[in-house]
């Protein structure tokens, strides 16, 4: 067992402090990663304060994990010491029901096990994330991290490129399609970068125009307010793909009249309360609504990939554990450009 640093919630209604937690021993199929920086997710927000149903505490989030690998099992031939490598938002799945089969281990029909909060199968005890030094995956839920991309950017592309990544490329947005993105926040921003470099002409739904400049830079050729009624009569029956990555109520019978005959409205965005469909809505223009969760193994390495190819890195701002608290209340009041990245190195 190895001892490292780490940021816990005490509770659901402390701040998280610095603790220590206890990492297994290496076994033969996995590896140790010593963890260089981790993205905060709003996720992480959601399960420690228990508004995604009640946790075990202390516990350790983070879900976005980037760093090099320092020993190796036995049996380990995926990675070796000194291989840059991530970890997303599982570290396990049964590997064995039709989903892990094909690859869809995020669907897996046992549940996958989470980075943090599940129970992991290796040694019965919860697992917890990247808020901390170090961590031990089984090698095949780790993922190749290009050495191109910038080591301190590239952690937020384990979950929010993944989560866009994922139904872009499910609906095959590209070349000859119109794709808009709900939302210019932590997972719609990669949303526009990852579109428009799949070739789809996109356009940002977002409240008001005060990002539009933002909007053009990751890629897009047009930026409409939500706020302003008309765009929903400009934009009637334009899209082939929308993908929602807001997490509050929305009306959702104006964002599905925007899509063309055929067209797919998908929500990555979460609410808690649940939303209204109106069936007229869907029924004249044979619409579908979908949601969709992260990627598999194979579509995460497959992004990664592509997100060296085409030069795609999430914007950043980059702060020191002891900043974790402070960070949180910002993504709360959405004051951040795109996504709070801890550097590791400052839980020493
Ligand atoms: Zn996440
Ligand atoms: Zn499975």
């Amino acid at each position: 067992m190895r001892t490292v640093t780490a940021y816990a919630a005490p509770s659901a209604t402390e701040p998280l402090v610095k603790t220590t937690i206890d990492r297994r021993d290496v076994g033969p199929k996995d590896v140790m990663i010593d963890i260089a920086y981790a993205g905060i997710c709003h996720s992480d927000i959601h399960t420690v304060r228990g508004e995604w149903g009640e946790i075990q505490y202390p516990q350790v989030v983070g879900h976005e994990i980037v760093g090099t690998v320092t020993e190796v099992g036995a049996e380990v031939t995926k990675h070796k010491v000194g291989d840059r490598v991530g970890v997303g938002c599982m570290v396990n799945s049964c590997r064995e029901c039709e989903y892990c089969l094909r690859g869809e281990e995020q669907y897996c029909a046992e549940g996958n096990i989470g980075t943090y909060t599940g129970v992991d199968p290796a040694d019965g005890t919860i697992t917890q994330g990247g808020y901390s030094q170090a961590i031990v995956v089984t090698e095949d839920f780790v993922l190749r991290v290009p050495e191109s991309l910038d080591v301190e950017k590239v952690a937020p592309l384990l979950c929010a490129g993944i989560t866009l990544y994922s139904p872009l490329h499910h609906w095959k947005a590209g070349p000859g399609t119109k794709v808009a993105i709900v939302g210019l926040g932590g997972l719609g921003h990669m949303g526009v970068k990852i579109a428009a470099a799949l070739g789809a002409e996109v356009t940002v739904l977002s409240q008001t125009t005060s990002k539009k400049d933002d909007s053009m830079r990751f890629g897009a050729t047009a930026h409409s307010a939500t706020s302003d009624p008309e765009t929903f009569t400009t934009l009637a029956n334009s899209f082939d793909l929308i993908i929602n990555t807001v997490s509050a109520k929305v009306d959702m019978g104006a964002y599905l009249g925007l899509l063309k005959v055929d067209g797919t409205l998908v929500n990555v965005g979460a609410p808690s309360e649940p939303l209204e469909v109106p069936a007229f809505a869907l029924i004249p223009g044979r619409r579908s609504w979908a949601g969709s969760a992260i990627g598999g193994i194979r579509e995460t390495q497959e992004m990664l990939d592509f997100c060296a190819e085409h030069g795609i890195l999430p914007e950043t701002e980059l702060i020191s554990a002891d900043q974790i608290n402070e960070a949180y209340e910002r993504v709360l009041r959405s004051d951040v450009r795109y996504r709070f990245v801890i550097d590791a190195a400052t839980l020493a």
